[in-house]
């Protein structure tokens, strides 16, 4: 008799004896994106139907339609698609692609080069679920603003800061001491340090010439208030950039928001530009966190 020979892998009922061990989940490290899906989706805030936000190449997100469309009845300036968890302006050649949220939305004007038939029913059918949730009270639309629809309602007003990280000025969406981190913590909520850390060198506000918009008409020369971290080591830029506070400026932690920068410009953003300093209590503020 040998009672413990050809032990199995399962119990007497079927269940299985070792159970495999949960996995948390990981980006890869040579992602080019740590955003988490998770929770990147919403609601277009003038039609009410769903968006997928996903970032860029350069960081700035983009709202995609949900659903894929046949490549063929797409117009090629609508194609994009998604690779390691970014956006491309393209195709990726394959029979399926993606198209921005903007080219579809009904409450938004038609597009010409979105004439195509497929798009015109798909843009029928969003009109019809946003008239359905219009009539339901479960959507009431925002009005349209020249804000692009990814930065958090302008709720800082005139205090968005304009940031020098690694010689781009880039506009804050909320004033310097509320800009938070974006990564997951353990808890897989989302991290609630600030990016300005009293251990860590600060930036410095300077006056410096607002300058003219890429290829744009230059405004008349003035100087604006910039919160300058040109003289920070490269990491610390880095760490500005993606938005993360020192805990998580290195490391495996996913974002579960998108950074909230915008390039400034000029033009665009004419009413965030301050042509003198923040005031001293806002200084000696920004001194104590150094
Ligand atoms: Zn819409
Ligand atoms: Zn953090």
């Amino acid at each position: 008799m040998r009672p413990h020979a050809l032990r199995s892998d399962r119990h007497w009922d079927g269940s299985p004896r070792h159970l495999a061990r949960r996995r948390g989940l990981q980006i890869a490290p040579t992602s080019p994106s740590r955003l988490l899906r998770a929770g990147q989706t919403g609601r277009c805030r003038h039609c009410g139907n769903r968006i997928d936000w996903y970032p860029r190449h350069d960081d700035r997100p983009i709202a995609l339609h949900p659903a894929e469309v046949a490549t063929a009845d797409t117009p090629a300036p609508c194609r994009w698609h998604i690779g390691g968890g970014i956006a491309h302006p393209h195709d990726d050649g394959s029979a399926w692609c993606r198209i921005p949220h903007a080219a579809l939305c009904p409450r938004q004007p038609p597009r010409s080069h979105t004439g195509s038939t497929r798009l015109t029913s798909v843009r029928r059918e969003l009109a019809v679920h946003s008239r359905r949730l219009l009539d339901t009270g479960a959507f009431t639309p925002q009005p349209h603003t020249h804000t692009p629809a990814a930065a958090p309602d302008d709720a800082g007003g005139s205090t968005r800061p304009v940031v020098r990280i690694l010689l781009v000025s880039y506009l804050g969406h909320s004033p310097l001491e509320d800009i938070r981190c974006v990564a997951q913590t353990r808890q897989r909520r989302r991290c609630t340090h600030p990016l300005l850390a009293s251990h860590h060198p600060a930036g410095r506000w300077r006056l410096l010439p607002s300058g003219p918009g890429q290829g744009q008409l230059t405004l008349p020369d003035t100087t604006m208030a910039v919160y300058d971290l040109s003289h920070l080591p490269y990491t610390d830029q880095l760490r500005w950039r993606a938005q993360r506070c020192p805990t998580h400026a290195i490391g495996t932690a996913p974002d579960l928001a998108l950074a909230g920068w915008q390039v400034f410009d000029p033009l665009l953003h004419a009413a965030h530009i301050h042509t003198h300093l923040p005031p001293p209590s806002a200084l000696s503020r920004d001194k104590d966190r150094r």
